[in-house]
């Protein structure tokens, strides 16, 4: 299959309607996009980024409206957040409706849905008569992509069409909330662009995901987001100490640390910046001649929330 990138919007909607793949900006990372209602169409998602059949997918509409066909009902505060935080990278789980094929939610009776805030996802999305089903634009596992090039070295041959809308501004993925009605609370089941800290000025406290609760969200399956390097996050001065003798590649939040390879977040120290940059970041040392990854561990609030996540997981081992 030959891929083009470029910016053709009716050429997109076209072979969506057709049941064909299409890479789209988001203001997260590019997603890999299917018709959410044709489970054939969604299929290919699956096949194109090796990702196993029990990771369920987002659902992205152009607004509220779109809900009817998408969700069963909404849970108590869905409207308000809906309001505060759409178009935006907030994530809401809520009870599944009934065109959704069970591919897409990998049979859970919840589905995930956000609405993206990106002009040329919203374009599109408001061109067709039906939701997109979007994973990261990436095999299963590997760094998500922040631009149309970094969808194409990868998915280049698996996907006829990759629409380019520039670079990710946000830069890490959605952040996911879910009502979990025995609990009684809006629970956390991963960090990302939206800052917790926004969502419970709105809604009150949002509680940590109790372990195991879904079959296999990214938030139950350690390694993701990661490049083929080793990574090793915490102390860097002292992890340089002990990988000396490596050549040496760091992912640091105002400094390399004076490391071979130093790729610096944010010089100023902003943390929305840091999130721009981190995955391209990651993808530069993965393909450069650094032996070894080391990121520091970042502020714990705000964006860095998300940044420690994707950074925790990356050094995580696979198993
Ligand atoms: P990705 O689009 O690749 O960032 O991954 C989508 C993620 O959304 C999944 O891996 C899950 O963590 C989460 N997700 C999707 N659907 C649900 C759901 N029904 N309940 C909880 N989490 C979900
Ligand atoms: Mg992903």
């Amino acid at each position: 299959m030959r891929t083009e990138i470029g910016t053709d919007l009716l050429l997109a909607a076209d072979l969506l309607r057709r049941g064909d793949l299409v890479a789209i900006p988001t203001e997260t990372v590019y997603g890999l996009a299917a018709n959410a209602y044709d489970g054939s169409a969604v299929l290919k998602i699956f096949e194109a980024k090796q990702r196993p059949a029990f990771d369920p997918l987002i659902v992205h509409v152009h607004g509220k409206g779109q809900l009817g066909e998408v969700a069963a009902a909404l849970p108590p505060g869905a409207e308000v957040l809906m309001d505060r935080f759409w178009p935006g990278p907030l994530t809401l789980v809520m009870p599944k409706g009934g065109r959704v094929p069970d591919l897409v939610t990998s049979g859970l009776d919840t589905v995930a849905v956000r609405m993206p805030a990106h002009p040329v996802a919203l374009a599109l999305l408001r061109s067709l008569e039906f939701p997109l089903a979007a994973p990261s634009a990436n095999p299963f596992g590997y760094v998500s992509p922040t631009t149309a090039r970094h969808v194409a070295d990868q998915l280049g041959g698996k996907v006829p069409y990759i629409l380019d809308g520039g670079a990710c501004t946000v830069g890490v993925e959605s952040t996911i909330i879910g009502w979990e009605a025995d609990q009684d609370a809006w629970v956390l089941y991963r960090p990302g662009g939206t800052p917790v800290e926004a969502v419970e000025t709105v809604i009150g406290q949002v509680a940590p995901a109790r372990k195991r609760v879904l079959p296999a969200a990214p938030g139950t399956m350690e390694s993701h987001y990661a490049p083929r390097k080793s990574v090793h996050i915490g102390d860097v001065a002292a992890l340089m100490r002990e990988h000396a003798g490596k050549r040496i590649g760091v992912i640091g939040f105002r400094t390399g640390h004076g490391a071979e390879f130093g790729e610096v977040l944010s010089p100023g120290g902003e943390l929305p910046e840091a999130a721009r940059n981190l995955f391209a970041a990651m993808r530069r040392l993965d393909a450069g001649e650094a032996e070894v990854i080391l990121a520091e561990v970042f502020p714990n609030q705000g964006l860095g929330a998300a940044i420690n996540d994707r950074l925790r997981r990356a050094a995580a081992k696979r198993t």
